[in-house]
């Protein structure tokens, strides 16, 4: 598909790799990452810990697995989907923009043990903390049903584990994986493989539980990422 817009792509491309060559070279992107990580941790305790102080009963604990499971994977597959398509490389923001197109440019990732995929990853998740504070003052000054709190707390662990998933999808392989992935507890590898291969689907990343709704969603309001903000990466080398 011949690109309509050459000279705005090409500006497009220009600014994306000036925001990753910041965000290679600023060490604050590193240290943003850190906190956020650390508040996300951090922030995801107090969540769990303030849900197994209010018991749920039994039934109910049970029902709020499926609900969150279901929640953690809309919740990211939007952020996803939102990401995918934003190009504003300006501001103290676009260089964190930039960095996640990467995503696209690559089908293997840095190996490393998953506890640290599990801390680095939660790092990119600028948006969690204030959900998350915002739900611990709602707790707070309301008193959240408990139920309500429990699936907020486990989406809250979820949202990581779903960086987890992605990660696992990517770069490891074996029997129980493909397996959990076809039953649907973490993210199949076929059904992942063509968020990469085609364009505009699949954004959910941690079990796809959510991918209809996502899909549909994706298809009346957005135009996908190949001609858009995965054009704006190639070419671009780290630097030195
Ligand atoms: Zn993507
Ligand atoms: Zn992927």
């Amino acid at each position: 598909m011949l690109n309509k817009h050459p000279l705005r792509q090409d500006e497009g491309r220009q600014a994306c790799h000036r925001a990753l060559d910041r965000y290679h070279q600023e060490a604050g992107y590193r240290w943003l990452g850190r906190a956020t990580s650390m508040l996300v941790l951090a922030g995801q305790a107090m969540l769990l810990h303030a849900s197994l102080q209010r018991p749920t009963g039994w039934a109910m604990g049970v029902v709020c697995v499926p609900l969150a499971l279901f929640l953690a994977d809309l919740v990211n597959g939007l952020v996803h989907l939102w990401m995918d398509h934003n190009s504003r490389y300006g501001g103290w923001t676009g260089p964190l923009v930039a960095a996640f197109h990467l995503h696209h440019a690559r089908l293997r990732y840095e190996e490393k043990p998953l506890w640290r995929v599990y801390v680095h990853e939660s790092g990119f998740k600028l948006w969690l903390p204030p959900v998350i504070l915002i739900f611990l003052l709602m707790d707070k000054w309301f008193t959240l049903p408990a139920p309500l709190l429990r699936v907020v707390a486990l989406s809250a662990i979820l949202s990581s584990v779903a960086e987890l998933s992605h990660f696992l999808c990517h770069n490891r392989d074996g029997r129980l994986l493909r397996k959990l992935g076809r039953m649907g507890l973490l993210l199949d590898k076929a059904r992942h493989l063509r968020h990469h291969r085609e364009d505009n689907v699949s954004y959910a990343f941690l079990n796809g539980w959510s991918d209809p709704l996502i899909d549909r969603l994706a298809s009346w309001g957005f135009k996908g990422y190949k001609q858009g903000t995965d054009r704006h990466v190639e070419g671009w080398t780290p630097p030195r």
